[in-house]
């Protein structure tokens, strides 16, 4: 039986899991934190993602944990609304997919389908990876060194062991724009759409539904790198009260809440990353850490998804991993690049610095999100989440 590692449990790593150990290998599971990780916020399952999903028998589940969503609405700064764009019917439309929900409860789906001869390590990491003959040696922080058929690198955008393994040849694509996210308590006044604010000076300040009783936050501001992410929740909350502090309203109640309880606070820097090869010897990158689209894609999770499988399914085709590792590559290669290309001017455009700019993207809003402006058939916000044929690779089913 083939022995594979899979670093990162997360979508890309469960999703890969789960399709390794369908095909007959062994699997075992390495997670740095101590659980399955449970920040996050809402996240879309799209057109091929949404497929694997139901190869899964996961599709009712992730409908039954949806967050209700009924679309993406743009306000003005009174909460007056500028534009509709209600949520897909279909698997790829609409801002707001149809298939929409909480990261961690995908995560948590996505893992409860994995047999328990899959073995799941939490609380370590990979610290050294050698390749001799046809094993991938591998070093723990904790655990004793071991040695598998192939290695499987799904720890996301910041992922540790990628850049040891391919040292400089990552490239991180900066949007110039920060992320922060957050549960707060949720009035009575907050309804079932993603309320977003244009908020001048490149800001925006966006409030969503969840399932779980609690309004997902998120505030966005352009800005070049400063190190934020790095700092302690505080600091970033601090930081983020100077950059909206002539924003009263919902920036002050989103801080004041986060301020208070930071446990499912997240800040990171809006990044795709570029990598010339995704595979080196036996071992595979795959999600995030090979190929993030950025949030503002909408596609990070249909993408993660896909390549688990895909990656899964030619490693169980091919008997030389070599031919397997390259096919993967080559059927995800123009999926991914079709994911990355973002709308022009993304994010700048959708974050206008000046009154006249966000005067002007909201009639750019109004216009797109007209009768006639539907009736052409215009598909804002649908990502290219279908432009990839699922392979259909035999189920070699055991136990
Ligand atoms: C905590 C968190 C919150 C997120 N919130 C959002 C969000 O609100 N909106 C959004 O669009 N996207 C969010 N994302 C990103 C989103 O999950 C991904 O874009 C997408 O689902 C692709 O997933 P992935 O499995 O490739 O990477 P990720 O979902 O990032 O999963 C990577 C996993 O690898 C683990 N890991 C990292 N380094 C190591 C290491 N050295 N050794 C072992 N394990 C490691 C991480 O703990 C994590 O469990 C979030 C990611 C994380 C980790």
């Amino acid at each position: 039986m083939q022995t594979a590692l899979i670093s990162g449990a997360g979508v890309a790593g469960t999703a890969a899991a789960y399709w390794l150990d369908r095909f007959g290998w062994r699997v075992t599971m390495l997670e740095r934190a101590e659980t399955l990780r449970t920040t996050g916020q809402n996240v879309d399952v799209r057109g091929a993602g949404r497929d694997v999903i139901r190869r899964m028998g996961l599709d009712d589940r992730i409908a039954a944990s949806g967050t209700g969503e009924v679309g993406t609405r743009f306000v003005d700064a009174r909460g007056r609304t500028v534009a509709e764009f209600p949520a897909g019917t279909g698997d790829s439309d609409g801002a707001t997919a149809e298939r929409e929900i909480l990261r961690a409860q995908l995560v948590a789906a996505l893992d409860d389908v994995l047999p328990d001869r899959v073995e799941h390590r939490f609380g370590d990491a990979i610290t050294a990876v050698g390749q001799h003959g046809d094993r991938v040696e591998v070093t723990f922080q904790h655990g004793r060194p071991q040695s598998f058929d192939i290695l499987v690198i799904a720890e996301g955008i910041r992922s540790d062991t990628r850049d040891l393994v391919l040292p400089g040849r990552v490239h991180i694509r900066d949007l110039g724009q920060y992320i922060a996210y957050g549960a707060i308590p949720r009035l009575d006044r907050d309804d079932r759409w993603w309320n977003w604010l244009p908020a001048g000076r490149g800001r925006a300040v966006m409030l969503r539904p969840d399932n779980l009783g609690t309004t997902r936050a998120s505030l966005a501001f352009l800005a070049p790198p400063e190190g934020l992410e790095r700092l302690e929740p505080d600091r970033q909350i601090a930081r983020l009260r100077e950059v909206f502090a002539d924003h009263p309203g919902p920036a002050r109640r989103i801080l004041d809440a986060l301020a208070g309880d930071h446990g499912d606070f997240y800040l990171d820097r809006v990044a795709q990353v570029r990598l010339p090869s995704w595979t080196s010897g036996r071992i595979a990158v795959v999600g995030d850490a090979a190929y993030c689209p950025s949030p503002i894609s909408g596609m990070g999770t249909s993408l993660a998804l896909t390549g688990g499988y895909i990656l899964a399914g030619e490693l169980a085709t091919w008997r030389d991993h070599r031919d397997a590792l390259r096919r993967y590559e080559e059927r995800m290669r123009p999926y991914v690049a079709k994911a990355q290309q973002l709308p022009p001017g993304a994010p700048r455009l959708a974050n206008p610095r000046t009154r006249a700019g966000v005067a002007l993207f909201n009639t750019g809003l109004r216009l797109a999100a007209s009768r006639p402006a539907r009736a052409l058939g215009g598909r804002l916000f649908t990502p290219p989440a279908e432009s990839i044929d699922l392979p259909d690779y035999g189920l070699i089913r055991h136990g």
